[in-house]
């Protein structure tokens, strides 16, 4: 019989560690497909979460005039017990017109512009105010209180770059900055398919061999919190009319179809038949990794395919390990938020033969040293052992077991 090979494609007799490539050579071909989406302008009030896509410059100086630090008096540096004459006012927003004279002073408050001829502020608390005057119970230097024009931003100074995620701080940045629209990455459209017979709704009542669809809210929910526009999760059929048309109508209208279950060589599995159907190429099929072997991934175009295991655990594990970083990519995003890249290990971890193990754990510092502690039984089916996680360690693929006290290499899971 004729059989057409692929990269990734495991023949029934050949065994099976020769057919798995390494997480490190699964996320290479998927970062290699997933090149930046085009971009739009927002309102700043629509930025929080993107992705900046061109880089955000003053376009005045910040603050834009020397202004008050303190609520006090706009005066000419000197030595204390000096009796000034308050001859107006600077306010936030009503700058003083008057020119500040020897022997004069003006009330300021703070934020206000600091009155020509003035050349420091001395706060309230260091005078002793009188009728229309005032007596200075400290000296003053020049500058004392003072903020200096563009101290925080000078006109023209990059201050976003491009590739950023906003955040509260890069917003007020951007406003501070003069912009009040930006130019981001366009969020990917996210469709998750979840192929399963057994497959309930949540709170539906469970007939015989059934169960509820924990897949399909926490991918919706994990490809949200990576900027994606998510939540329209559908069930799919096991069955290869209903899978091929579920597939169909997803690859139309999303960026990144994720498709959960049905990817493995069960005869009830129409994933992968289904996708060759509709002309999906195969980038990989199977990665040495536990939880999450039957991993697929492959594009029709632009539109990004990932076939993820259908237990929970190893659903959420592969979208951490390929969906993320490709979700991230496609808005341009650079900078990941930080987590330490080794702990030690915190338990004896029995080691897989063929495969590397993405074990969740539970991180706490003990004596200055990062620990990861295995977060309970690490089944693909404990969804519980999800809960209060904080990242994936890595276990080398060997024999025997990785002992405790083990450097191991983390990786953040996202929530
Ligand atoms: P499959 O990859 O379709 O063979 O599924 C592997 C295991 O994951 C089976 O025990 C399924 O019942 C379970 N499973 C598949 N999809 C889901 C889902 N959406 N939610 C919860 N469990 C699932
Ligand atoms: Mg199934």
């Amino acid at each position: 019989m004729h059989s057409r090979r692929r990269i990734g494609v495991v023949r029934e007799n050949e065994p099976m560690a020769a057919s798995l490539i390494t997480i490190a050579e699964a996320r290479e071909r998927v970062l290699r497909a997933a090149q930046p989406l085009g971009t739009e302008r927002v309102a700043i009030d629509d930025a929080h979460g993107r992705v900046l896509a061109a880089d955000v410059r003053a376009t005045g100086d910040v603050p834009p005039f020397a202004c008050s630090a303190m609520d006090g008096y706009a005066v000419l540096e000197g030595d204390a017990d000096r009796t000034l004459t308050v001859v107006g006012e600077s306010r936030a927003g009503a700058p003083s017109a008057t020119v500040l004279g020897d022997g004069n002073a003006i009330r300021i408050s703070t934020g206000a512009a600091i009155p020509a001829g003035a050349t420091a502020v001395i706060p309230q608390e260091d005078v002793e105010a009188n009728d229309g005057t005032i007596l200075t119970r400290a000296a003053v230097m020049p500058g004392d209180h003072v903020r200096g024009a563009g101290e925080d931003m000078s006109s023209g100074e990059t201050v976003l770059r491009a590739g950023i995620t906003l955040g509260a701080a890069e917003l007020g940045a951007a406003v501070s900055a003069g912009a009040a629209e930006l130019t981001v990455y366009r969020r990917p459209m996210v469709q998750v398919l979840c192929t399963g017979d057994e497959l309930r709704a949540p709170g539906e009542p469970l007939g015989p061999g059934e169960i509820h669809n924990s897949n399909a809210p926490m991918l919706d929910a994990l490809a949200a919190a990576e900027g994606a526009i998510a939540g329209g999760a559908r069930r799919l059929r096991d069955d290869p009319e209903a899978t091929e048309a579920g597939l169909a109508a997803a690859l139309d209208t999303a960026d990144v179809v994720i498709v959960t279950g049905g990817v493995s060589v069960g005869p009830h599995d129409h994933v992968k038949p289904a996708l060759d159907r509709l002309g999906v190429e195969q980038g990989f099929w199977r990665v040495a990794l536990q939880p999450g072997k039957p991993t697929w991934f492959g594009r029709r175009g632009d539109v990004l395919v990932f076939g993820l295991p259908g237990n929970p655990v190893s659903a959420v594990v592969t979208f951490s390990l390929f969906v993320r970083p490709a979700l991230a990519a496609l808005q341009g995003r650079t900078e990941e938020p930080s987590l330490e890249p080794e702990a030690v290990l915190g338990a004896a971890v029995r080691r897989n033969p063929d495969r590397e193990q993405a074990v969740r754990v539970r991180l706490e510092r003990s004596n200055g040293k990062l620990v990861a502690i295995p977060n309970g039984p690490q089944g693909s089916h404990i969804v519980t052992s999800l809960l209060g996680a904080d990242a994936l360690a890595f276990i080398p693929a060997g024999t025997g077991e990785l002992e405790a006290g083990a450097a191991v290499a983390l990786e953040r899971l996202p929530r």
